[in-house]
């Protein structure tokens, strides 16, 4: 809902600045007003907004610039600049090698998207020659391992779940056992994802994440979350250690900002965006890019 305002409050502020015949302090302010409204409004973290308008303020000292250097492109610019960096938490993700031993967990709410990521990212990365599989950890909602199934089986991945076995933590380190010795370098874990009980929930995550000692946590969220973004993604950070963050469903309307708030919160990368309901409708994350998508 409100990541188009994101855009568009952004747009209609530089558009408004444009209109401007003299760029000084009252346009600048106004236009950088605006702004802040429009981040606030796509539930940017306060701070984060706070920040970035400090940021532009001291970069873009108008007293300064010569007469004759394009003001307004150098506030544009100045925008561009700090939502890139909100993106960038300063740190890469861990990246799995071929042929060494990864397991990877996926976290993230029910809906968001996780068990189709978790089968796209297994076959991203089996066209780039690793062995993946797949473990069903989800034992809370019926039909998971099915749907796990039917994708694996699909990609020609191998999969380990159970229809008897509730206690998830059971399944995935079992199922990283298994794949362990069947010499898989990409040990992929699908996990619960309930909405209700989020407390059990997270404490599930906890304890998977401790019997399996991921090398990478991906928290998985639908691109089209605003507010909720920032708390989703910190209650599965302290629960489980977040190591990335992969959004999905923005082939739709969402242009993603609550990503924003995800990268805050886990103080870690947003490494792939989901771009459809197909297997192979996954997109390496790319900060400019998406950053002109919610300008645009
Ligand atoms: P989970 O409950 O988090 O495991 O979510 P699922 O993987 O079952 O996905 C929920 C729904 O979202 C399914 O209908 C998926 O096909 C759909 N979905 C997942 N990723 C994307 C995406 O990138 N784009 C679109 N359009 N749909 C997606």
């Amino acid at each position: 809902m409100v990541l188009a305002q994101l855009g568009g409050g952004i747009s209609r502020a530089l558009a408004q600045m444009r209109d401007a015949t003299v760029i000084d302090e009252k346009v600048l302010t106004d236009c950088l007003h605006e702004i802040a409204r429009a981040l606030l409004q796509a539930d940017v973290h306060i701070k984060m907004v706070s920040d970035m308008r400090s940021n532009i303020r001291r970069i873009v000292n108008l007293e300064a610039l010569a007469a004759g250097i394009n003001k307004r492109r150098i506030i544009q610019q100045a925008v561009f600049a700090e939502l890139c960096k909100m993106l960038d938490p300063g740190k890469p993700s861990f990246v799995p090698t071929k042929g060494k031993l990864s397991v990877v967990m996926f976290v993230g709410l029910q809906g968001s998207g996780k068990t189709t990521t978790c089968t796209k990212y297994a076959r991203y990365h089996q066209r780039k020659g690793f062995k993946p599989s797949l473990v069903c950890a989800d034992t809370f909602r019926a039909g998971a391992f099915d749907q796990l199934k039917q994708n694996a089986t699909k990609a020609n991945i191998p999969y380990y779940g159970s229809y008897m076995e509730s206690d998830p933590v059971k399944i995935a380190v079992e199922g990283v056992e298994r794949f362990r010795k069947e010499n898989s370098d990409l040990i992929i874990v699908d996990t619960s994802g309930r909405h209700k009980q989020e407390a059990a929930l997270i404490e599930e995550m906890r304890q998977v994440a401790e019997a399996t000692k991921p090398d990478l946590v991906i928290f998985v969220m639908d691109g089209s979350i605003g507010q909720a973004a920032f708390d989703q993604a910190q209650a599965f950070k302290q629960s489980a250690s977040v190591g990335a963050v992969i959004v999905t469903k923005l082939d739709g309307h969402a242009k993603g900002g609550g990503a924003l708030s995800a990268v805050a919160a886990t103080k870690s990368p947003v490494i792939f965006i989901g771009t459809g309901e197909h297997i192979d409708d996954i997109e390496v994350f790319e900060v400019k890019p998406f950053v002109s998508r919610l300008l645009g």
